[in-house]
């Protein structure tokens, strides 16, 4: 029955079973669990992403850290 549907599968880029089935939006290997989308290139992207906004948040702390101690500076030069 399921050989049938043979056109829907191609050979898999991990594993090399011809257990690779192709969907619209990705393609995924019932025998090793690959798939194009949850594979390295996407997974980097959102790391590198994450690691970014990281990077960022971190820059705003400091900067703002910095301006208070400057601010604490001021204040106690004031008096
Ligand atoms: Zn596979």
């Amino acid at each position: 029955m399921s050989s049938s549907r043979s056109a829907d599968t191609s050979n898999c880029p991990r594993c090399g079973e011809r257990s690779l089935e192709r969907f619209s939006t990705h393609t995924y290997c019932a025998c090793c669990n690959y798939s194009n989308v949850t594979d390295e290139p996407y997974q980097v992207l959102e790391h590198v992403r994450i690691l970014a906004e990281e990077v960022q948040q971190e820059r705003e702390l400091k900067r703002k850290a910095k301006k208070k101690e400057s601010e604490e500076v001021l204040f106690a030069n004031a008096i």
